[in-house]
């Protein structure tokens, strides 16, 4: 499958290296492969491709990630699902005038 992107330059992703331990959670738990290991810490490579799930906010020990989750592509999807205001993302569910889903959520995520 090829590189997917969520936006470019919108994602609220930082990384605080002077905090990172090196402990390599976030590469295991991003799905869309948005670090790599530079030495022993962190770095982000594909900041664009960041959909913004807060996974790997989340599940670092040493609080170096911050993310503002719940806005992006992932709660996009959710909402669509739902039929709420804001359900429309990059990549689906689409969903007609009262807020069905006419496709299956299909989502990078
Ligand atoms: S999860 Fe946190 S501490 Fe671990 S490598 Fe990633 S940024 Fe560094
Ligand atoms: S918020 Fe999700 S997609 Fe973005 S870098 Fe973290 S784990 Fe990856």
């Amino acid at each position: 499958m090829g590189r997917m992107l969520y936006l470019k330059d919108v994602t609220t992703l930082e990384l605080d290296e002077q905090k990172c331990t090196g402990c390599g959670m976030c590469l295991n738990v991003c799905p869309h492969n948005v670090f790599k290991m530079d030495g022993k810490a962190a770095m982000i490579v594909d900041r664009d491709a960041c959909m913004e799930c807060g996974a790997c906010s989340k599940n670092c020990p040493a609080g170096a990630l911050q993310v503002q989750s719940g806005v992006g592509c992932a709660s996009a999807v959710i909402n669509g699902m739902l039929g709420r205001n804001g359900g429309e993302c990059c990549c689906g569910p689409q969903t007609d005038g009262a807020g069905s889903v006419k496709n299956g959520p299909s989502c990078c995520c």
